[in-house]
C-alpha cells in the first residue's frame, strides 16, 4: 500500500480560496480534498449540474494493474497498422493537424521499454493511492457508488494470448508486488460461476475493484455542497486576466472571477484551456464508447477486460456495461458505428450466450478521455504562474486516480509533501 499522507482539517486552517476549472470527476475530487484542507473552494463548469463528464459512461474500473502506459512499446507499430482501419481497438485519424502530428511525435518517442519501466511504479503508486481513497470514501458516503473489490479478470480467448499477457502484464504487475494469478478455462469458470465465458484462460487481478460512475458523480456533489464548496454550473472559461507570474482572474461567461489560486481540469480540453497563458500542454481526446445493458440476460461479479478486442465490461448494480476502442479524431461528436460495433461483437465472442439482440435499442455513450503523449496526467504548478495549477490528462485511468490526483493537488497547495512522487507528472514536461 502506498504511504498517504493524512490531512487533519484542523491542522492548516487557511482562508486561501481556490477557483477550480471544469467539473469533471476530478475537478470534484479535487474540490473534495481542497474543501477538507480548510481551502474556500468554487468550481466552475460549462455544463449544467449532472451532465455528462467523461466519468459518467466510463467502465469504473479502479485498477491497480493497469501498470503499463498507453505509450509502451510496440504501440507504434500497432498505431500505424491501426491507423488504417477504423474498426481497430486504437484508431488515429490521420489528418493535417500540427497539434495532433506534435503529439503523436512525442507519443512514438515514449513507446519504450525504458519509459514504461520509469513510469510503470508511478502508475502503480497513483492507482494504488486511488483506490485506498475510494475505500475510504464509499465509507464516508455508506457506499452510495456501489464500490465493489471483487477484482478484475483479464479475458483472453486463445492461449497465444494468456501467454502474451502472462509473460507481459502479470509479469510487470508480479514485480511491482501487484498480484496477478494466471488461470485456465476452468479456473476462471469457476471465478465467475453465473457466466458462460468463450477464452483460454485470464489473468486475475484480486486488487482491482470497480464503482458506478453515474452515482459516484452525484454523492461526490452532494457531499461538497455540505461542504460549502460553491458551484458555478453553465459558466464557461474562456480567457484569464495574469500579470507578475500571478492568475488574478478567470474571464468567465458569469464575468472575471478572481481567487487566490487557480486549479485546471478541463480534461481534454485542458490544452484549449489554457490558451492565451503562452503555456503548452500537449493533449488529444482519445474518444470511447459504452454500451449499458438495463436488464442483462445474466449478471457478472466482476469486471472483465476481453483482452483481445479492448473491450472493458463492468456490473454496475443490476445493469451491466461494455466500453472500449480509442479514437484520436478530435472533438467530433458524431458516432461511428463501426466502432460500437466492434463492442457488441467482442461481448458475442467471449460471452456467447449475448447476441447482438440483446443490444438492439441500447443508445451508444461517449466520451472523450484527455491523453497525454508519454500515458502520465500532467499534476503540478504550471511554470510562469505561481498561483496555477493543473491535474488533467489521465486518459484510460481518470476515475481510478480522481481521489488521488485531488489529494495530491490539495498537500501542493498546502506546501505539504506529495503522498506520490510528482517528478514524472510535472505539467512543464513538454514546454
Ligand atoms: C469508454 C471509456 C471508459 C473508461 N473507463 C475507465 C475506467 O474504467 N477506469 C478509469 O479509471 N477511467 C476510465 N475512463 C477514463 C476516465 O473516464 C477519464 O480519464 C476521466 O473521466 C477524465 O476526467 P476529467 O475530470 O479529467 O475530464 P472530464 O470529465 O472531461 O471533465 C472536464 C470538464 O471540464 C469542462 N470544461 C471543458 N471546457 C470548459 C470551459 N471552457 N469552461 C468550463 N468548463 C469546461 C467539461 O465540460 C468537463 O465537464 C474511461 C473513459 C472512457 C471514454
Amino acid at each position: 500500500m502506498v504511504a498517504l499522507n493524512r490531512l487533519k482539517a484542523s491542522e492548516i486552517r487557511s482562508a486561501k480560496s481556490v477557483m477550480i476549472c471544469g467539473g469533471g470527476i476530478i475537478g470534484l475530487c479535487c474540490a473534495y480534498y481542497l474543501a477538507r484542507e480548510g481551502f474556500r473552494v468554487t468550481l466552475l463548469e460549462r455544463g449544467a449540474e449532472g451532465d455528462d463528464s467523461c466519468a459518467h459512461g466510463s467502465a469504473g474500473y479502479i485498477s491497480p494493474s493497469h501498470v503499463i502506459p498507453l505509450a509502451s512499446p510496440g504501440m507504434v507499430y500497432k498505431g500505424l497498422k491501426w491507423m488504417l482501419n477504423s474498426r481497430s481497438p486504437f484508431y488515429i485519424k490521420p489528418r493535417l493537424d500540427t497539434e495532433l502530428m506534435r503529439w503523436a511525435w512525442l507519443f512514438a518517442r515514449s513507446c519504450t521499454a525504458a519509459h514504461t519501466r520509469r513510469a510503470a511504479p508511478v502508475l502503480r503508486d497513483l492507482c494504488l493511492g486511488g483506490r485506498q481513497l475510494f475505500v475510504e470514501l464509499s465509507d464516508i458516503t455508506g457506499n452510495a457508488f456501489e464500490l465493489k473489490t471483487e477484482g478484475l479478470l483479464n479475458l483472453c480467448r486463445t492461449p497465444e494470448g494468456l501467454d502474451h499477457e502472462a509473460h507481459g502484464l502479470a509479469r510487470i504487475a508480479q514485480e511491482l508486488g501487484i498480484e496477478a494469478r494466471v488461470l485456465n478455462a476452468a479456473q476462471t469458470a469457476a471465478l465467475e460461476p453465473g457466466a458462460r465465458l468463450a477464452v483460454a484462460g485470464s489473468i486475475y487481478f484480486p486488487v482491482d475493484a470497480h464503482l458506478t460512475p453515474r452515482k459516484f458523480v452525484p454523492a461526490l456533489t452532494a457531499l461538497l455542497k455540505e461542504m460549502g464548496v460553491k458551484f458555478l454550473w453553465n459558466t464557461s472559461l474562456y480567457g484569464w486576466r495574469a500579470s507578475s507570474g500571478r492568475v488574478a482572474a478567470v474571464q468567465t461567461t458569469a464575468g472575471d472571477l478572481t481567487a487566490d489560486e487557480f486549479v485546471l481540469t478541463g480534461g481534454s480540453w485542458s490544452a484549449g484551456m489554457m490558451a492565451g497563458l503562452g503555456l503548452r500542454l500537449p493533449m488529444q481526446p482519445g474518444k470511447g464508447y459504452s454500451l449499458t445493458l438495463e436488464q442483462p440476460r445474466f449478471q457478472l461479479t466482476k469486471s472483465l477486460i476481453l483482452t483481445e478486442r479492448r473491450v472493458a465490461v463492468t456490473p454496475m448494480g443490476r445493469t451491466l456495461r461494455f466500453g472500449g476502442t480509442m479514437e484520436i479524431s478530435g472533438h467530433h461528436n458524431a458516432i461511428r458505428p463501426e466502432r460500437v460495433q466492434q463492442i457488441v461483437n467482442a461481448a458475442q465472442q467471449f460471452l456467447p450466450d449475448f447476441t447482438a439482440a440483446d443490444f438492439d435499442g441500447v443508445k451508444p455513450w461517449f466520451g472523450y478521455r484527455p491523453v497525454s503523449p508519454d500515458g502520465l496526467p500532467y499534476i503540478g504548478r504550471l511554470n510562469n504562474y505561481g498561483n496555477l495549477t493543473t491535474a488533467c490528462g489521465h486518459a484510460m485511468l481518470g476515475v481510478t486516480m480522481a481521489p488521488i490526483s485531488g489529494l495530491l493537488v490539495a498537500e501542493l497547495l498546502a506546501g505539504r509533501k506529495p503522498s506520490v512522487d510528482l517528478r514524472l507528472l510535472n505539467p512543464n514536461r513538454y514546454a
